[in-house]
């Protein structure tokens, strides 16, 4: 029997990407030229030439699923993917029916845009620190954008295609065990957005040109959302929908005070992360 490329590749050398076998490079498809500006015809070549995909044609690997299994010592596998243009844009499908991973999504220029103005609203509204794509061990994701601040961290994650509840609550669930609040945006029109009603969200009108987020002054995305008050421990946490201590996560209230997200903008603060 051969050995097979990826009983070769260790996915904990790699960026949680895809990668591309007949190439034998790792694709980030987020990224321009999908990380590889020197290769332009990269995409095409495996949009067209390169078919099929799958099991059966054993060309993309799921480097972030192969990176969760070694990371919990199962017995190495081969997880395989198949790219698609489908109805919500261009994604990599699994095998096998698990959900595409957001961190394999090509990016649209207004999902750019989105994560670029969270990003700046985020550095004006204090943070010591904002990054994008940043990998959060504990979550096992990257969020969008990863703001800093002195007190807590938040996660903000931009919605551009629809998806289902569940996809959204495992996603929020995880960014949370990693310690982080987060906060959605969505540009979907209203009567699209049901799937996130159970997670604290910001819907931006819905417009065809992505600069508008970017140039308009009065996209604040965080105005009126999401404002904190300082609370004894044991306060109603919305954003976790429990009463527990923030910090320590348990029942038993630690008696210390803590930032919590209010429906009463008038008592609270006004920035994120301070
Ligand atoms: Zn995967
Ligand atoms: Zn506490």
């Amino acid at each position: 029997m051969t050995t097979q490329i990826w009983e070769l590749i260790d996915p904990r050398d790699f960026a949680d990407g895809v990668f591309y076998v007949p190439a034998m490079l790792e694709l980030q498809p987020r990224l321009p030229h999908w990380g590889h500006p020197d290769q332009p015809g990269l995409r095409d070549r495996l949009a067209t030439a390169d078919r099929p995909h799958g099991v059966r044609g054993k060309k993309l690997l799921c480097l972030l699923c192969m990176r969760i299994q070694a990371e919990r010592n199962l017995p190495p596998e081969p997880v395989w993917l198949t790219f698609v243009e489908g109805r919500y844009g261009p994604m990599f499908r699994h095998e096998g029916g698990r959900s595409p991973h957001p961190e394999h999504q090509p990016e649209t220029d207004i999902h750019k845009a989105l994560k670029e103005r969270k990003a700046r609203t985020f550095d004006a509204a204090g943070a010591i620190d904002v990054n994008v794509e940043v990998w959060r061990p504990k979550a096992r994701r990257r969020p969008d954008v990863l703001a800093v601040g002195p007190e807590l961290t938040v996660a903000g994650e931009v919605q551009h295609s629809a998806a289902r509840a569940r996809e959204i609550q495992s996603r929020q669930k995880a960014l949370r065990k990693a310690g982080d609040r987060v906060v959605w945006t969505t540009d979907l029109p209203a009567a699209d957005i049901g799937f996130m009603h159970l997670v604290p969200h910001l819907a931006l009108p819905t417009v065809g040109d992505h600069r508008y987020y970017l140039r308009e002054p009065k996209v604040n995305l965080i105005a009126g959302a999401i404002v904190l008050e300082r609370r004894r421990c044991g306060w109603a946490d919305l954003w976790t929908g429990t009463q527990r201590c923030p910090a320590t996560r348990k029942a038993i209230p630690c008696g210390q005070w803590h930032l919590y997200p209010t429906y009463d903008p008038a008592t609270g603060s006004p920035s994120p992360t301070t």
